[in-house]
């Protein structure tokens, strides 16, 4: 698992077009993942590739297995 190179712009449209229920404008936005019930933003999610040079994406927090269908807009929690 390498860590990809990352700019703005890039992780943004990688979130577009990965993300299957909702839409990002900008890294600023927060999420609020129900696995381990952590706030944080676009910029906090780890992007890696695996051996097939897939994009994959990580919860922030050490451990945490949370994906796209785990992580909420934070309103629904405030
Ligand atoms: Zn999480």
């Amino acid at each position: 698992m390498s860590a990809l190179p990352e700019t703005t712009g890039r992780k943004l449209k990688l979130f577009q077009a990965a993300d299957p229920q909702k839409r990002w404008w900008s890294l600023d936005e927060m999420r609020f993942c129900k696995k381990c019930e952590h706030l944080f933003t676009g910029h906090d999610i780890r992007v890696t590739l695996n051996e097939d040079e897939q994009v994959q994406f990580h919860c922030p927090t050490l451990h945490c297995d949370g994906k796209w269908e785990d992580w909420q807009y934070p309103n629904l929690h405030l």
